[in-house]
């Protein structure tokens, strides 16, 4: 395997491409086998206002520590259609870097990537909430739970959808083996967080049945996107440390 990589790299030219601008450079911020973030495409990415987490219906903490926005957004869009897997090794490395303290989800016990159906799954080939959360694994030193939540419907994408639509097209399509989440703490993993239905729809399956807590670490949030004149909930929480 190393093998392949290096060869890979030799035939690749030097240095590391940043996943954001598409440029090579000698030293990347981020650099995972051949591919990274660069310092300038690093300076650039906004992040959110919450230092540490928002509270938002359904979850006990939201951990989204960016912007869906500029370059960021592109690579996500890129990881979700190119099957990326070191893409999504670098998008978690940036998101574990820019994480509040350990000790506020350290005390998770097993990390679940939000689960495609597994028609959409063969269609595609991957999942990239899944990628992100195996590239998490050792970083957080959370346990990966890969089969523990599981898509019992189709659904249709989310992204096409008005926000009530959202919660009627994902309600009841998910479920949770008892056994393996009865008095767990949960940390799911997605890519985005928009209006949140998704991720909410895996809280209350993994809830009834005996879940102890579920909170969620996404890349980025999209909160902008969300539809005017709707009621927001998200409380940027900030702890101070004494
Ligand atoms: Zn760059």
């Amino acid at each position: 395997m190393n093998f392949v990589r290096s060869l890979l790299r030799k035939l690749e030219g030097n240095g590391v491409k940043c996943i954001l601008c598409g440029s090579r450079h000698a030293k990347c911020i981020i650099s995972i086998d051949g591919v990274g973030i660069c310092g300038e495409c690093y300076n650039e990415i906004i992040k959110t206002q919450a230092q540490d987490y928002y509270v938002v219906p359904g979850l006990e903490r939201l951990f989204a520590p960016f912007e869906y926005s500029g370059r960021l957004r592109n690579a996500i869009l890129d990881m979700k259609f190119n099957s990326s897997s070191a893409y999504a090794a670098v998008l978690a490395q940036l998101v574990i870097d820019a994480l509040p303290p350990y000790y506020l989800y350290s005390d998770y016990d097993m990390l679940v990537p939000v689960p495609l159906h597994p028609k959409r799954y063969s269609d595609r080939g991957f999942n990239q909430a899944e990628l992100l959360a195996r590239s998490m694994e050792a970083g957080l030193g959370i346990e990966l739970a890969d089969d523990v939540l599981f898509r019992t419907r189709e659904t249709q994408h989310q992204m096409s959808l008005t926000r009530a639509m959202r919660e009627i097209n994902v309600g009841g399509a998910f479920y949770a083996d008892r056994k393996s989440v009865e008095g767990k703490r949960v940390m799911l993993v997605d890519d985005i967080y928009t209006a949140g239905a998704t991720l909410r729809a895996c809280s209350e399956e993994l809830r009834s049945k005996g879940a102890a807590a579920v909170s969620a670490i996404v890349i980025a949030e999209n909160f902008a996107k969300q539809h005017a004149g709707e009621i927001r909930i998200k409380i940027p929480v900030i702890h101070k440390q004494s």
